[in-house]
């Protein structure tokens, strides 16, 4: 299984704080049956601002590691880059990081509003061959009021991806309802753990698989693992048509 968003670099976000903090979590990512990872720390975010060539740097420091401790990962670079204006500059001087060096780009929404430049910079990334995976929308205010907000994206090409913790209900049981709704109306394309430590922000890989095997979604389950692949592979994903996803029932509980 493929984890194409986590912060494993040490020292650099709101991820671990040392190397014995992140061989810790990449020995954990083997033990939860991870065998490659997509390292994504914040880049062009309000607090953290993970550049390129610190990514680059560390990520042959961890691989040296990995060697060293036997233990059986592979580690790909990548980021997750906060949503500016100049984004599309950034990823063509490569300052801007892709996922596993293919034309996906894991994009990291503000918290709680969708600027009015998204659309547009969506369209214009894909001008340029960059597909956007937009990282956990579940987690998105805007989006939880109005999941359409999040289809009208979808249609112009952007993809999704649903966090572990949020199907296992690590953020509540309403981020876990929403999840599942989204999962439903294939609104999301691939799965990540948005791993931060072991403690308070864990994987929970496996336990957000087994929520959506429990709710029949074995479909979207196998969907959602071969994208995660493709991203590697640098393949189309396996796309299902959008279903429409009704907003009301979601103003009364935000
Ligand atoms: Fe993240």
């Amino acid at each position: 299984m493929i984890d194409i968003h986590s912060h494993i670099l040490f020292g650099v976000d709101d991820g671990p704080g040392d190397l014995y903090e992140t061989l810790s979590m990449l020995q954990k990512a083997v033990d939860e049956g991870i065998t490659e990872i997509i390292s994504t720390s914040h880049s062009f975010h309000p607090q953290y601002n993970v550049t390129a060539k610190q990514v680059t740097e560390q990520m042959a420091v961890l691989q040296e590691q990995l060697q060293l401790n036997n233990i059986p990962l592979k580690i790909h670079p990548g980021q997750e880059v906060r949503l500016v204006e100049n984004i599309v500059s950034l990823v063509e001087a490569k300052e801007a990081l892709t996922l596993a060096n293919s034309n996906y780009l894991l994009l990291e929404l503000p918290s709680s509003t969708i600027p009015k430049y998204t659309k547009e910079l969506i369209i214009t990334l894909q001008a340029k061959g960059i597909t956007p995976i937009i990282a956990h929308p579940e987690r998105n205010k805007t989006i939880a009021e109005r999941p359409y907000k999040l289809e009208e994206l979808v249609r112009e090409g952007a993809r999704a991806q649903i966090t572990g913790g949020s199907l296992a209900g690590h953020f509540g049981k309403n981020i876990q309802k929403l999840s599942l709704d989204l999962v439903k109306a294939n609104l999301v394309h691939t799965y990540g753990s948005d791993v931060h430590n072991l403690t308070t922000r864990p994987f929970l890989f496996d336990e957000g698989l087994i929520y959506l095997e429990k709710k029949k979604q074995l479909d979207a389950v196998d969907m959602l693992l071969e994208n995660n692949a493709r991203i590697i592979e640098n393949k189309n994903f396996i796309l299902y048509e959008p279903q429409e996803i009704s907003s009301k029932k979601w103003w009364s509980i935000f």
